[in-house]
């Protein structure tokens, strides 16, 4: 904890950080949209959770709701990465709405397995967070069978029909860490547990969470990049707290607070997979403002994942 004065601060960017396949993708898809539609474009929920990623689309044409009820007959809808629930769907079928289905293919895969567990049987527990958009539509295939929990201690108050036919899903941006202790605590409970043949975290989640479990020791703060509601973003700020170095999340360079850099020779840094890149850039430069930094790079992964877009605007031009 050397506040060196004359020397510069360390800035470490953990890498990955930032987009992530699915992120790209859902924006690609509301770009496209705007380009191939004549009429406007609407987007059902934030296309992901980034207040600057939605007031950049917005400008541009995008015009966000929160419901179906406020999209007129006909028009065109995009559903965002977070997946909906079929009861959606089926309205904007009957509606007769134009859908493009921003939805990551990850969360579809979730989606998949609540079908499949379900239809055989199984109480099927999910552990997430109350009220998010992902959580929403996965409860949606299946409401009746199945129960959300969110904590590991919830576990020990489940009371399934039949404990010899319990599965389990997770939400796809949550910590590896609590998530390991939820899965032990069920498994303790029912031993009979179905273990699903992949995990629901998803690969960005798990790469941003190591990319800063390695810087995190070296820094005396960690600075997460990220919207107070994206999911990851606040499970990174938690992760390095947890672990012992503080941790602030900011929307943007200008949240940096001086006072949280007394003392403060090294400082971690990453974004959510919902945050663009760049605002880490634009954190640095903010940083930079309060005396000399040197930037350090620390990819711990090199990402290759791209999804393939949806049919509806693989047509349209770059
Ligand atoms: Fe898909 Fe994971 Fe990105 Fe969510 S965080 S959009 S599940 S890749």
């Amino acid at each position: 904890q050397c506040a060196d004065h004359t020397s510069a601060r360390r800035i470490l960017l953990a890498g990955p950080r930032s987009f992530c396949a699915g992120v790209e993708r859902a924006i690609e898809i509301v770009e496209r949209a705007l380009r191939s539609r004549t009429a406007p474009v609407h987007v059902r929920k934030q296309i992901v959770h980034n207040t600057h990623v939605v007031d950049d689309l917005s400008r541009r044409g995008a015009v966000f709701v929160e419901e179906l009820d406020e999209v007129p007959d006909g028009a065109t809808v995009v559903f965002s990465a977070h997946g909906v629930s079929p009861a959606v769907r089926e309205e904007a079928a009957r509606r007769g709405l134009d859908v493009i289905d921003g939805t990551c293919p990850l969360v579809s895969k979730v989606h998949a397995k609540a079908r499949r567990f379900a239809a055989r049987g199984d109480t099927v527990v999910l552990f997430g967070h109350s009220g998010h958009e992902e959580i929403d539509g996965i409860i949606g295939e299946a409401p009746g069978s199945t129960v959300l929990v969110e904590s590991a201690e919830e576990v020990e108050n489940l009371a399934p029909s039949d404990p010899q036919q319990v599965s389990y899903l997770t939400q796809t941006t949550l910590a590896m860490d609590e998530t390991a202790d939820f899965v032990d605590a069920l498994r303790t409970k029912f031993p009979a547990l179905s273990e699903p043949s992949s995990e629901d975290i998803c690969y960005a989640t798990t790469n941003r969470q190591e990319a800063l479990e390695a810087i995190m020791e070296e820094s005396d703060l960690v600075l997460v990049v990220g919207s107070t509601n994206s999911s990851n973003s606040v499970r990174l700020v938690e992760l390095s707290r947890r672990k012992g170095t503080p941790a602030e999340l900011i929307d943007r360079g200008s949240d940096i607070r001086p006072e949280w850099l007394d003392g403060v020779g090294t400082i971690g840094m990453t974004a959510g997979a919902s945050a663009p890149p760049d605002l880490v850039t634009e954190a640095v430069e903010a940083l930079a403002a309060f005396g000399p930094v040197s930037v350090e790079e620390r990819e711990l992964t090199y990402e290759t994942t791209r999804f393939d877009l949806p049919g509806a605007v693989r047509a349209a031009a770059e």
